[in-house]
């Protein structure tokens, strides 16, 4: 057994998972909501542990932002700890969490290896012309502007796992990770060439509650119209996507409202689904020939009539998914695309976690 502590910890709670890198199976996992001194949120994790007699070997933690700095995993130290502390101007909301959780695992388990996993680090292979803004390059510079992408965990595991499936040595395609926050990834010899989040998670696709692409504009329109700045940012990240568009910002709602013939829902899905089409013709452009297109996290592993209005008219590249395939109900991968397709279309369960401990495992765990 080769026990690994996988820590996501936010501003207000501990999400942890023990994972057995031997066997890939998770042993405990909790979730420790409402946290506000992190000390004492920790204290009650090892309780939990000491409780179940498990005893971790290493400690992974998910950061959110790792800038231009880290290209991969890397063990703790006062270096990393400072580097992470900086990037917080790029990512307030998330990486003083992530902080807050690395130095409650260092007095948790002063003993144990502490490696820093970022989402970021995955899109760090993107060339400049995939992550560079047309934007003043003096501004660009001096607040270190560009597209940076996040879910690199998610889209790094899901990749390997489809070259896996295809019995490749690596995977070349698009993966789109639809959940509650959602991104496209493309994805060529096994590296990110290009996503769809930037700068920050609020690029890109439609979201539960984000608007992804918008024209810019808007948000000078707006202030001058007398919202403030603040007013902005809480309605664009909080307030918008299918949130917005329809006060549901689950997709199962709108679904079950569209199904009873509510426009308002209708168009919601129809504009989600349209966002997605783009970041698929964008990357097709941009890739030229493809292993296949990947679905992921709680919308694309488990709608298949999300998938299929996704995929509707996309025969002519070569895409099609067939609707008994779809339909089926499975929890592992599969193809759902009809057999001997040009482009096969998968479904691919995505497991952060899991990649985190590995990643873990393989830099702290090897000598
Ligand atoms: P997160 O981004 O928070 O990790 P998940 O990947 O778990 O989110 O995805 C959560 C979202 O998945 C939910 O908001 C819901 O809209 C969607 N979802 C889950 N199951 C289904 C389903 N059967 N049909 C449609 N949408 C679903």
């Amino acid at each position: 057994m080769k026990p690994v502590l996988v820590v996501n910890c936010g501003s207000s709670s501990l999400k942890y998972q023990v994972i057995d890198v031997a066997s890939r199976e998770s042993l405990l996992s909790g979730l420790i909501e409402r946290v506000t001194d992190h000390s004492l949120a920790f204290e009650q994790m090892v309780a939990e542990l000491r409780a179940s007699n498990i005893s971790p070997l290493a400690v992974g933690h998910r950061v959110v932002h790792g800038g231009s700095n880290f290209s991969a995993p890397v063990l703790v130290d006062d270096q990393v700890l400072a580097e992470i502390e900086a990037l917080s101007t790029l990512a307030p909301l998330h990486n003083p969490g992530n902080l807050a959780g690395i130095y409650g695992a260092m007095k948790a388990f002063p003993g144990l290896r502490q490696v820093a996993i970022f989402d970021t680090a995955f899109h760090q292979s993107m060339a400049a012309s995939s992550f560079r803004y047309a934007i003043d390059r003096e501004l660009e510079r001096k607040y270190s502007i560009r597209r940076y992408g996040f879910h690199g965990s998610s889209h790094s595991y899901v990749s390997k796992q489809a070259a896996k499936f295809l019995g490749k040595p690596t995977f070349t395609g698009i993966v789109l990770h639809l959940g509650n926050g959602g991104s496209a990834c493309a994805i060529k010899e096994g590296k990110s060439v290009n996503t769809s989040m930037g700068l920050t998670p609020l690029q890109g696709l439609v979201m539960g509650t984000r608007s992804g692409d918008i024209d810019p504009a808007i948000v000078m329109y707006l202030a001058n119209a007398g919202l403030s700045l603040s007013q902005i940012d809480e309605s664009l990240n909080k307030n918008a996507g299918l949130k917005g568009m329809t006060g549901d910002s689950d997709l199962r709602d709108v679904q079950r409202r569209a199904q009873a013939g509510d426009q308002v829902a209708i168009e919601a899905l129809e504009v989600y689904a349209l966002r997605v089409k783009h970041y698929i013709g964008a990357y097709l452009a941009q890739l030229g020939e493809i292993d296949a297109i990947v679905f992921t996290a709680g919308v694309g592993e488990n709608s298949a009539s999300m998938r299929a209005q996704i995929t509707k008219g996309l025969e002519h590249l070569g895409i099609s998914i067939d609707t008994e395939k779809n339909q089926a109900a499975s929890k592992s991968d599969r193809e759902i695309s009809p057999a001997g397709s040009q482009v096969k279309v998968l479904v691919i369960p995505t497991n952060e976690e899991l990649e985190i401990a590995l990643q873990t495992a393989e830099l702290a765990l090897k000598s």
